[in-house]
Formats: structure tokens, sequence, C-alpha cells
């Protein structure tokens, strides 16, 4: 079927007036647009779930640090501790957090990829789904409408602008990423459709201005620790909107003001390594050992 969903209003209005979920609007545009059956969109989905769990499980047992050596080692770390003191916040926040860590450090061991937006925000919604349904016995049909609906909001935030740190900061990386998760857990807990909206609105609105300063230019520092950080970010969303708790700007003057922050954003603060963590002391001090590391 044909639909105009370039808006979240305009989204809520065709999931209104056909009664259907959000899922189930866009499977069946992605359908009408890539002259496919439904069927074949839902295969293309669960071939990605199914990518997102074979990063999770090799992450989760690869120990291989970065080629810079930055990072790689936080998931083991992560899992020790567990192993020794479970988390104060039970075994979601425990898989959630593991999960996240563990399909980031793949990224950046250049194994399994899966940008979800983004490379650098790729933990994050692998994270809320896979542990999510993990925890609560949900089926693989349900992971799909799970990562539809995540894929919905980002395709309409993605209608108004790229999303990418160099141009709007990280907000437009794992700031999306934590709204696409946030959404997906919604649904995968049986929230309206106006709910799950919502949740990647409350995610959103709540991380604008996020700053993208990589050290030494990586996706290394602060984007591993910030994907397991923004994984339990959109659980805090999912939880004021399952409580009914609304955010009092719409979703789609929160993209506007995304949009424009992110052009208000210095340079620096975008993608270019010249301002924020990468230009403290340390992250110059990396920087250096990191240069002489590739001359040699
Ligand atoms: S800090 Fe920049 S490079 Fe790292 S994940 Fe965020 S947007 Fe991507």
């Amino acid at each position: 079927m044909e639909y105009s969903i370039s808006t979240f209003e305009k989204l809520l209005q065709a999931c209104s007036s056909e009664n259907k979920k959000i899922y189930e609007i866009m499977q069946e545009k992605e359908a009408y647009d890539f002259e496919i059956s439904v069927e074949e969109v839902r295969a293309k989905i669960l071939k990605n779930i199914n990518a997102m769990k074979e990063a999770i499980v090799s992450g989760l047992t690869s120990k291989e640090m970065s080629f810079s050596g930055l990072c790689g080692d936080d998931t083991n770390k992560l899992k020790e501790k567990y192993k020794k003191s479970p988390a104060l916040f039970g075994n979601l926040f425990e898989k959630i957090t593991t999960f996240a860590l563990a399909t980031i450090e793949e990224n950046l061991r250049m194994n399994k990829i899966v940008a979800c937006p983004t490379a650098g925000s790729c933990g994050i919604v692998p994270a809320v789904i896979i542990a999510l349904a993990q925890e609560k016995d949900i089926t693989e049909e349900d992971e799909i409408n799970a990562l539809i609906t995540a894929g919905t909001i980002g395709y309409i935030i993605s209608s108004k602008i790229a999303m990418a740190g160099a141009v709007a900061g990280c907000q437009a990386e794992c700031g999306v990423a934590s709204a696409m998760s946030a959404a997906a857990a919604v649904q995968l807990l049986g929230g309206s459709n106006e709910q799950i909206i919502n949740g990647a609105t409350l995610a959103l609105k709540n991380i604008l201005g996020l700053t993208c300063d990589p050290v030494g230019g990586l996706v290394e520092i602060p984007c591993v620790k910030r994907n397991a950080f923004l994984a339990v970010h959109a659980i805090t969303a999912t939880e004021l909107v399952l409580a009914n708790v609304e955010s009092k700007i719409p979703p789609d003057e929160v993209i506007d003001a995304m949009v424009q922050t992110g052009q208000l954003m210095s340079p620096l603060l975008k993608e270019t390594s010249m301002g924020g963590l990468a230009t403290t002391k340390t992250g110059k001090a990396i920087n250096k050992c990191l240069e002489s590391k590739k001359q040699k």
C-alpha cells in the first residue's frame, strides 16, 4: 500500500485510519515501495535480527582489542562484575548493558557490523530488542515487529536530517538509536501507537545536543560506553510512557528542535575531533600515541 509517512503526525493518522499498528503500516509501505511481498520484507528484517544476535554472541565471548588497543575488553569486565555481584536493576539491565557493549565491540574489531542506524550506535537497538525478547519470552515474530517499529522511527527522523555525527552530533547517532530502541521496547511490551511514538520522543528529547567528539577520530572513545548508557536511557523512556507520562512537546517538533540544535552546534563538536573529549589533555595524548603507532 502506498503511504506517505514523512512525519509522526502522518504516521499516526495512517495507523488510525487503517486501524493498524505502526509495524503493519511500515511493512506494507516497504513492500509497496520495493515491489516485494510483506513476507519478503519480514524475511529481510529477520535476517537483520539474526545478524544482531550473531554480533552479540561473538561479542560476548571475544576479548580481542581494537587495532588502537584502546577498546575491546569492556564487555568482559562487565560480565566478570555481574558474576561476582548482580546488577542493581536485575537481569534485564545486565543483558542490555552487556549486549550493547558486545555489539559495539564487535564493530570496532571490524567483525559483524550491524549499523542501526549507524555503526557507532550499533549496540543500542540490538541490546534492547534481544535482551527484552530473552527476558520476556518474546517470539521471533514479535522481534520482527519491534525492529520494524524501530526502523520506522529512524525512517521518519532521516527524512529531516542525516543520521551522522558530522551533521548533527551524537544526538543524530546514539540519540536516534535510543529513540528507535524505546519505540521497539514499547511495541514489545504491548504499548499503543501513541505510546510508541511518545517513547521515541522522550528518549530523543532528553538527549538533544549530545556532542560527537571522538578521541583520535576513532569510533571508540566515547562511543563504546555511550552505547550501554543510551540503551538504558531507552528503557527509562519506555517505563515513563507505560506509566502514561507524555512529552509536552509533540514528536515532530522535537525532531525540528534536534535539527536546529544540530545546526547550532559548533563544527568542533561534530565528528571533527577538534573539541570536547578529543581535545582534553588525555584525548590529545592518546591521539599522539595513535599517530606514532600509525607511522610504525
Ligand atoms: S560520538 Fe560521534 S562517532 Fe561516536 S557514536 Fe557518537 S556520533 Fe558516532
